[in-house]
């Protein structure tokens, strides 16, 4: 068994960090009530063991666990979804009913992911993943309530990061599982000002329209703190919500200006990454510009390809 990275934080609910690309990068969250307990994403097929050392850490069996909540079925979310319901006898997994069929038959999901990732680097990060039978898949409607061992959470569909997403609110304790919908916020850029967050614009059905109404929809319940994947609990919510929502606009005119470029990828990155610089240095962050460029690399890179496909989409309407 590995040693997880545990982040234990308030109202029993600990993030365990998925070891996805790097420490500090993506969490997946274990909530406990009572006797009973949830994940709330998991990470990738590499991910499990380290999610099973947690319960072991944590003193929850694996028969415990009775719900694998995913906000949507972006690999680096639900990637491991399958290889743990294996090991969790009693556990359903919650899903989106535009997410659902890719978790019980990937197919669809294995190739779409390769168009974006590439055959070497899928196969690197997310290996084969495992179909989850449809006896053990809840699909969700908006605004259902499931309960965990009598703690109540309100599922609310969260479209514009990606049409099949879904965000956990615990109505108990005034915070959201927010998945992607709420951005990305890493702990190394925290200043004395708090986090620092961008929006997620990933492929292919980003939509900022969507996202920003997705967005008001999470603040609407006044919550105290949101649990991010990348990379968990930020609070000062109002003005984090502010913060991403001027960014999607910006974002979104970022690439209608660079629609008509011959290399409108280069100018769409390079636009971005002047955004997040200023932003970052006007937040205070404690990195050098280069290096918050080099930590948000990735995220540039999916963040173009995901405006490009937002582009062309509309072209094609
Ligand atoms: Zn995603």
């Amino acid at each position: 068994m590995p040693t997880p990275r545990l982040f234990p934080h308030r109202d029993g609910i600990t993030a365990v960090d998925t070891e996805y690309v790097h420490p500090g990068h993506a969490a997946a969250h274990i909530v406990q009530q009572g006797e009973r307990a949830a994940f709330v994403d998991v990470g990738t097929n590499d991910s499990v063991p380290y999610l099973l050392a947690a319960l072991d850490t944590l003193g929850i069996a694996r028969a415990a666990v009775d719900y694998v909540l995913l906000t949507h079925v972006h690999l680096d979310h639900a990637g491991g979804a399958g290889r743990l319901m294996r090991e969790l006898p009693n556990a359903t997994a919650v899903l989106h009913p535009r997410g659902a069929p890719h978790m019980i038959d990937p197919a669809k999901l294995i190739a779409g992911s390769k168009a974006v990732y590439g055959e070497e680097r899928f196969r690197r990060l997310y290996g084969e993943l495992v179909p989850i039978p449809a006896q053990r898949v809840h699909v969700t409607q908006d605004g259902d309530r499931l309960s965990l061992a009598g703690r109540k959470f309100e599922i609310l569909h969260t479209p514009g990061h990606a049409l099949h997403h879904q965000a956990f609110v615990d109505l108990t304790h005034a915070c959201i599982f927010t998945g992607d919908t709420f951005g990305l916020s890493y702990r190394e850029l925290d200043s004395p000002h708090g986090a620092f967050i961008v929006p997620t614009t990933t492929p292919t059905q980003f939509d900022p329209e969507q996202l920003i109404a997705s967005v008001d929809r999470l603040l609407s319940y006044s919550p105290e703190a949101m649990y991010l994947m990348h990379f968990s609990r930020v609070t000062d919510v109002p003005r984090l919500g502010e913060s991403l929502k001027g960014q999607i606009r910006e974002l979104a005119r970022i690439a209608e200006r660079c629609a008509a470029n011959p290399d409108r990828a280069t100018a769409i990155r390079t636009a971005m990454a002047d955004l997040w610089r200023e932003l970052a240095s006007r937040h205070g962050c404690p990195l050098e510009p280069g290096r918050v460029l080099a930590l948000l690399a990735g995220d540039l890179e999916l963040n173009t390809q995901g405006l490009i496909a937002w582009l062309e989409r509309r072209q094609g309407q």
